[in-house]
């Protein structure tokens, strides 16, 4: 094992124990499945089959239904029988916060039961507790008494259990020991999953959601590296972003998310948590898990391996960014940059950059720059006739930039053989192209160890992208070369979801490792168009440049390296919810979206909503019919405002915290 998987160079899932739910399958090598969670109420027995159907019909494996007391946990029974008796035998699962009996219940109907360890036995209430080791055994003590219970029902009924974490509900023993850490989020699991393996049970499945990539991927890496250390094999994974949002933003946190996990073989079951309707859900799950479904055999027919890694020269269990060099704005402490591809345009006229953030005003003759406006330009073979704002630069082919007059606005991309051969070089900024695929001939990375004005471009052709662009980063560290580095992805997928993950998997997997110093992505917008999907429409409005822009951003925001615009955590809504979630989100948004940097939560029920909303700056959470409360941070500031002008009164908060700037 390397670290936390079989290999960080070839595709292998890993290896983990068996699960049986109901008649499925799951880890030990099964394929991976996908699954989703109802928003009906579940007392609402009728409407729960209905929607149920809807998502097996999409392709939902399982489904998953909150039961948050023991009446909802009974009538899954009548659930369950009115789907067996419309033909439906899908697996179903019971979401179980606080109430233990609520559990104890469902695992004697239905074929899994979701427990979450930081709220199973725990009530939180926030508090800083300094516990003595006794202290704390005497705290897992009374764990085992209120869980054991619940392990023995699973055991005698075959029912499988998850033990499933979330980074914004953690326990405040957990919070007391570790903090809000991915090692907190471990020893969460790993608690009760000591607890079930001291009862020989073992059909388990774990999880370790947050609303941040970053936590998440950090967490799942910790969790089965702290396993093999402690059993010596692994425990299925479930695989999950929590409160990613909707729409575009939502698909790429989940993408980054999963996507990374699942590139390192990790993960044995999905679930893409979006504030949409839940069978909108799975066409996303199938778009990721499908990525992989034939990459092992893909790789022998080409028989493109990478060479093995022998040293791993930083920690995937913490985010540090990888030193450079700084080159112009590039690299260093900069933020990562933002390269607009416009090789394809025709031509380029001030107009067609206001889908890149530059908005130009005839009468001023001044451009506007939006606070997600791209750095860099890449024009191919061609010069502008005009004037550019001072914050965009050109990138143009070698040839090009010979003939360009402005050499400190224009900047010449060479192939790597190229370079090599080239003398005309810029003083100041050169960018060098290099499929990673291609053996790095030791004369180029001879020449750029000693040239301090080189920006890689890498990208790769090996069906097993990203661990080879990985592979590449690695052997520039691992040999001292700090030149910076952008991600350069292409893609040639024909839907926009398909689109969307590939870029967020091949450039988030490597920007949550500290990796890429800017994004360069490609498309080809001819397969997209007139492209609809399933309550959304964003291409009707958008332009190609628009949406390979902001999805560029969008990765920067959802990996945390560059802020650009408001974030949204938002719940998916489940039977708790008690107001329209998505309508909310959506007025909520369109409000608030040029408020950049601020993080704001829209969370469906008291409940569990504050405590999940992790770092968000405000809350919006529903605490009972037509009611919401507001938070700042994790304080109530506003208790049960009438939800008629709650939205109002989230805004007066943001007012009085001087949270709030009027729209441009
Ligand atoms: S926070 Fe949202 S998804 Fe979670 S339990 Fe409450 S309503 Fe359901």
């Amino acid at each position: 094992m390397q670290l936390y998987c079989d290999s960080l160079t070839e595709y292998k899932r890993l290896a983990t124990r068996e699960v049986r739910i109901g008649d499925l399958l799951l880890g030990n090598f099964n394929p991976i499945r996908v699954q989703t969670m109802t928003t009906t109420d579940t007392m609402d027995t009728i409407a729960t089959v209905e929607q149920s159907i809807r998502c097996i019909e999409a392709g939902a494996e399982m489904v998953r239904i909150t039961a948050p007391s023991k009446k909802e946990a009974e009538n899954l029974l009548n659930i369950k029988n009115e789907l067996h008796k419309r033909g439906y035998k899908t697996p179903l699962i019971a979401d179980i916060h606080f109430t233990p009996n609520a559990a104890e219940i469902a695992a004697r109907i239905i074929e899994k039961v979701r427990v979450n360890p930081g709220n199973y036995v725990d009530k939180k209430k926030f508090e800083q507790i300094d516990y003595t080791d006794a202290e704390y055994a005497e705290e897992i003590d009374r764990i085992r008494e209120r869980f054991t219970p619940l392990v023995k029902i699973c055991k005698e009924y075959g029912t499988a259990m998850r033990i499933g974490t979330n980074h914004g509900s953690l326990s405040d023993r957990i919070m007391s020991r570790y903090g809000d850490t991915p090692m907190g989020m471990v020893e969460s699991a790993m608690e009760f999953l000591r607890i079930a393996r001291h009862e020989s049970y073992h059909n388990i499945i774990l999880s370790m959601k947050a609303s941040n990539p970053q936590v998440m991927v950090q967490a799942y890496r910790l969790l089965v590296n702290v396993m093999m250390d402690e059993f010596g094999e692994c425990y299925p994974l479930h695989l999950g972003v929590t409160e990613a949002g909707d729409g575009e933003d939502g698909r790429i946190k989940s993408a980054i998310g999963i996507g990374t996990l699942l590139e390192d073989g990790l993960g044995d079951t999905i679930r893409v948590s979006l504030t949409e309707d839940p069978e909108f859900e799975i066409p996303v799950c199938r778009d990721l898990v499908k990525r992989y479904t034939n990459r092992q055999s893909e790789l022998e027919k080409k028989q493109s391996g990478i060479p093995e890694i022998i040293k791993v020269p930083y920690s995937p269990f913490e985010y540090t960014r990888r030193s450079t060099g700084t080159v112009s704005n590039i690299g260093g402490k900069q933020v990562p940059v933002v390269v607009a591809d416009f090789m394809k345009a025709t031509t380029i006229r001030h107009e067609d950059l206001q889908a890149i953030g530059y908005t130009y005003n005839t009468e001023t003759d001044k451009f506007t720059i939006a606070d997600a406006a791209a750095d860099y330009l890449y024009t191919g073979k061609k010069i502008l006739d005009f004037a550019l704002p001072g914050t965009l630069k050109v990138i143009c082919d070698h040839a090009t930039w010979l003939n360009a007059s402005d050499k400190e606005k224009y900047y010449p991309l060479f192939q790597s053989t190229e370079y090599l051969k080239s003398t005309d070089h810029s003083g100041l900024l050169n960018f060098v192209a290099v499929d990673v695929n291609e053996p790095a001939s030791g004369e180029l990375l001879q020449e750029i160890r000693n040239d301090d004005s080189v920006v890689l471009c890498l990208y790769s052709s090996n069906a097993h992208a990203m661990p080879s662009v990985r592979r590449y980063i690695i052997e520039l560290v691992n040999q001292g070369i700090t030149c910076p580095v952008i991600l350069a992805v292409e893609s040639h997928d024909t839907t926009i979801d398909e689109q969307l993950i590939h870029f967020s998997t091949d450039s988030g997997a490597l920007l949550l490792d500290g990796m890429g110093d800017g994004v360069w992505l490609m498309n080809e917008p001819e397969k997209l168009q007139n492209q609809k999907v399933s309550g959304r429409t964003y291409l009707e409005t958008k332009n190609n440049h628009q949406f390979i822009n902001n999805t560029s951003f969008s990765i920067l925001q959802a990996t945390r390296t560059r802020i650009s615009k408001t974030e949204y955590i938002s719940c998916p809504s489940c039977g708790r919810t008690l107001f329209d979630l998505q309508e909310t989100t959506a007025k909520i948004r369109s409000m608030t979206h040029h408020l950049k940097g601020i993080k704001i939560a829209i969370m469906g029920c008291i409940v569990n909503g504050p405590g999940e909303m992790a770092d968000a700056d405000f809350g919006y959470v529903g605490s009972g019919v037509g009611k919401i409360t507001l938070y700042k941070g994790k304080e109530i500031v506003k208790r049960n405002v009438d939800s008629t002008i709650a939205v109002e009164e989230l805004i007066n908060l943001l007012k009085e915290n001087d949270a709030w700037v009027e729209k441009a």
